[in-house]
């Protein structure tokens, strides 16, 4: 056959490398000049990306080489660029399509466009000719748990999966660990491995990468992340997020006709957002019905004179409602803390809009000023939706650029958009630690425009 005349590469597996981080054009040489040969891709796929095609990730200039520190090479730079992958279909492919036995799986929490996700990665890896695709059961745990059979996929079964939230595979937390699942895809005779969620999920999906490259296995293990909390570095935007703020904004809008109808009312809602505000920060701009927003990333009192509650019999006085967006995560220093744990060894967090809803309503009764406090917690009628139009053309473009960034024979990377472009990113690079909301930034500010808040310090 055409497509298969060059010959078979012996240690093809070199070539399943982690691609660099982000690296600094004039002091590394990008590991894409590793990959020289391959199988030619049978698929016209309109255009190739070559594998030396770069994204600029940032420009930083520093005022001197002293700042500039070990970021440059040369000791009179003072500026660095660093650019990244550009993810999509490489001409040169570093697997036979009727060799490869594909496994999808989807853990931590639900997220709207999973459904999208599995849907596109099986219809490219059909299009590339792959004939075994399998979904694995209830995250992690499926590789494992006896009596959880993996699921046949193809374009029949997945046709029309992303007109429901949620997965199709299912989602768990906890699980085996990496030996266990590494041996199982041994067995299985898996050699691509798609990973969707957050950055639990991507943390083990490298380290299963680690481990089948230290047992020389010829797989690609590629993520998607999955983050409705958009909170993950690097990246414009995760999938989930637009259609979370989307499906927020009417969580805010019943929150405020119900205040706005009651005499003297006041509406809670609770978003998600466990160390990251960007959800209830989009959604109070979006809506424009915000009065409070509280994020995890900036302290507040409820109590005294310049405390959230004061504010809020401000506003009752001035305007005759008031409405309250919180993140989940945010005020988490008023709680009790209580060190427990959920089956990933994520730190349960404690309930802070049932805790100002009650210190709101006792507040009003002490000072004997009588107010009608509502709280709505849409979390999950949230996360189970169904993607919207712009996260579901995301979904088609990650889960296609997965596909291509396995069978070019990348590991050990997830895909998203940086700076507008599609790129392939190495995962312990994005999940470092979680993005925040930066304070000083001008979108925080104009959410502080909108809403109106004093600091409550
Ligand atoms: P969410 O954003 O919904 O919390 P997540 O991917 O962070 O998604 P977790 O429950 O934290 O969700 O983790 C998902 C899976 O990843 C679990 O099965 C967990 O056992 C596994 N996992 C988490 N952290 C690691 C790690 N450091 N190494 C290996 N596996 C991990
Ligand atoms: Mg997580």
């Amino acid at each position: 056959e055409r497509r298969f005349d060059i010959p078979h590469l012996t240690d093809v597996f070199e070539h399943l490398v982690p691609i660099p981080s982000t690296f600094c054009l004039r002091s590394r040489t990008p590991a894409s000049e590793d990959f020289a040969d391959g199988y030619p891709s049978d698929e016209k796929w309109h255009g190739y990306i070559n594998n030396n095609d770069k994204v600029l990730l940032k420009t930083i200039h520093y005022s001197s080489p002293t700042s500039a520190g070990a970021e440059c090479i040369d000791p009179s730079c003072t500026w660095v660029e660093q650019w990244v992958h550009r993810a999509g279909p490489r001409e040169k492919i570093y697997f036979k399509p009727e060799e490869v036995k594909a496994a999808i799986v989807t853990c931590g929490g639900l997220c709207p466009g999973l459904n999208d996700v599995i849907r596109q990665i099986v219809i490219t890896l059909e299009i590339y000719g792959v004939k075994d695709i399998i979904g694995i059961p209830f995250g992690y745990r499926g590789f494992y748990d006896e009596g959880r059979h993996e699921m046949p996929l193809s374009r029949k079964v997945i046709q029309n999966i992303h007109l429901a939230g949620g997965s199709l595979l299912g989602v768990s937390r906890g699980g085996p660990d990496v030996s266990d699942i590494v041996n199982n895809m041994e067995e299985r005779g898996i050699n691509m491995l798609f990973v969707l969620g957050g950055n639990g999920t991507h943390a083990g999906a490298n380290a299963i990468h680690n481990e089948c490259r230290k047992r020389r296995m010829r797989v690609a293990v590629v993520g998607v992340p999955k983050t409705i909390d958009n909170d993950i570095l690097l990246m414009d935007k995760t999938f989930g997020f637009d259609t979370a703020v989307e499906e927020a904004q009417r969580a805010i809008n019943s929150a405020y006709i119900e205040a706005h109808s009651a005499f003297r009312g006041i509406g809670i809602v609770k978003l998600m957002g466990r160390s990251s505000g960007f959800i209830a920060m989009h959604a109070s701009l979006a809506s424009g019905q915000v009065d409070v927003c509280l994020i995890p990333e900036v302290p507040f009192y409820l109590h005294g004179p310049h405390g959230v509650l004061n504010h809020l019999k401000c506003l009752l006085e001035s305007k005759g409602s008031a409405v309250v967006c919180l993140a989940e995560g945010a005020g988490q220093n008023l709680l009790e803390k209580t060190n427990a744990t959920d089956p990933s060894g994520n730190i349960i967090l404690g309930d802070i809009g049932v805790h100002i809803q009650l210190e709101t309503k006792k507040y009003f009764k002490e000072i004997g000023f009588p107010a009608d406090v509502k709280y709505i917690d849409p979390t999950y009628m949230i996360r189970a939706c169904r993607a919207n139009a712009a996260d579901g053309i995301l979904c088609a473009v990650l889960g296609q650029n997965a596909v291509h960034g396995a069978f070019a024979g990348y590991s050990g990377i997830t895909v998203g958009t940086c700076n507008t472009h599609y790129v392939y990113l190495p995962i312990p690079e994005v999940i470092s630690y979680p993005k925040q909301v930066d304070l000083n930034s001008r979108m925080w500010h104009r959410c502080l425009t909108s809403t109106g808040q004093p600091d409550f310090v």
